[in-house]
């Protein structure tokens, strides 16, 4: 079917819920993506921070298939090999102790938002349940995610939220400080906020919070859910800062593309998710985890994390000069393949004007270019895609 069928049958079938453009993928590879007609574009969307390794990798193709020849699904009631791999893998990687896994982001920080509250009710504290999080903040759109998302935007229409959440300004720890109390249990936080605006914390900040936490006994967490797998040149943004949190989730990019959440947590937490507490019928199932665990063992044996580490250096600098040269452009951020754009006029315009020429970027908070390609693009694409961005900006200044 050709993309103009495609689209007039979508919209007449699928829920409304995304802003789509008009346009059908039907083929990628490596950081490229085709449409039906065998048009190619360059992606630096990647599924939103999801396909690292880039579209139909063929290592993870043949994991797949192989799994798929095997067992695509057991119960939770008994044990797997490649759950039990990818396990090992995060746990020997990370902070953490104990992995559950889940489907999605929302349902990791479900699973984090309930084992808080469960901590301190098994400590006979189950008054202790507030968590706070920080304005701007996504974390995802169950009622519980969405309910810890500091975005009015995202949830009006569905009140009343769930109860016992609290929200501070990022990057704001005299408002922190203030806000926590006995009754706070946990404060949860993305290390550098994504859908927020690729909003890097100052230098101290994180180090802080921790140093808070432990003086009061709060939980932290940290919802990596887009920082995690290498986005931000290294495995786990909380690398860069100085601090381990006690919980952490993530999905996004750690099944390239297979839908996979998990969340992490040290033992003296994870502790209080014992048998029966919480569950889901397809968190970690064979086919899931045999993607995901061949997503790192190749990221560990092409030392995909150091790789993308230096192409975000270079690709910022590539916005630098473009910044140096555009007044429209009011700032770089962001760190590793995780990097933003600020603009001082409309960003959806240059996003739809990039994708005429062929490239794929992305527009958060109506102004703030968003760039988050799979960590193995190469610097002539993001030359080819820094050109492209340099002749839109001259025409509309
Ligand atoms: C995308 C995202 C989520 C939600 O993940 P889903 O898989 O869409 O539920 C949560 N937190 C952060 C930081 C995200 O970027």
């Amino acid at each position: 079917m050709n993309s103009a069928d495609t689209v007039k049958i979508a919209d007449q079938a699928i829920a409304a819920t995304y802003k789509r453009f008009p346009v059908v993928f039907s083929k990628g590879r490596g950081a490229t993506l085709w449409n039906p007609e065998g048009d190619a574009f360059t992606d630096f969307v990647a599924g939103i921070a999801v396909c690292n390794l880039g579209h139909a990798h063929p290592r993870i193709a043949r994991a797949v298939a192989q799994q798929a020849e095997q067992l695509l699904h057991v119960s939770n009631l008994y044990y797997s090999l490649p759950q039990t791999q990818l396990a090992a893998w995060l746990v020997r990687n990370s902070f953490a102790d104990r992995v559950f896994f889940c489907n999605s982001g929302a349902e990791a920080n479900e699973a984090a938002i309930k084992l808080c509250r469960k901590y301190f009710y098994d400590q006979g504290h189950a008054a202790r349940f507030k968590i706070i999080t920080m304005e701007q903040s996504f974390h995802g759109r169950t009622m519980a995610a969405l309910s810890a998302t500091g975005q009015d935007k995202i949830k009006k229409g569905f009140d009343p939220v769930l109860d016992g959440f609290e929200f501070v300004p990022f990057n704001d720890i005299k408002a922190l400080e203030a806000k926590i109390g006995p009754d706070t249990a946990a404060v949860m936080l993305e290390p550098i906020q994504g859908e927020g605006g690729v909003r890097c914390p100052s230098p101290d900040y994180l180090e802080a919070v921790r140093n808070l936490c432990n003086e009061t006994g709060t939980l932290m967490v940290f919802d990596e859910v887009q920082t995690g797998m290498g986005r931000t040149g290294k495995l786990f943004a909380y690398e860069h800062f100085n601090v381990t949190p006690d919980i952490m989730t993530l999905a996004k990019a750690l099944g390239n593309g297979f839908p996979i959440g998990a969340m992490l947590a040290r033992e003296k937490v994870a502790d209080s998710f014992g048998a029966g507490a919480h569950a889901t019928t397809f968190g970690g199932t064979p086919i899931v985890t045999a993607a995901a665990l061949e997503v790192v063992t190749i990221m560990e044996q092409d030392g995909i994390v150091e790789k993308g580490r230096a192409t975000g250096i270079y690709f910022r600098s590539r916005l630098e000069e473009l910044a140096d040269k555009h007044a429209m452009i009011e700032d770089v951020r962001g760190k590793g393949l995780l990097l933003g754009m600020r603009l001082n006029g409309d960003g959806d315009a240059i996003v739809k004007a990039c994708m005429d020429k062929g490239f794929l970027i992305n527009c958060i908070q109506g102004n703030i270019l968003r760039f988050v390609p799979p960590l193995i693009i190469k610097e002539k694409e993001i030359d080819d895609l820094v050109t492209c961005l340099d002749g839109i900006l001259k025409q509309i200044s």
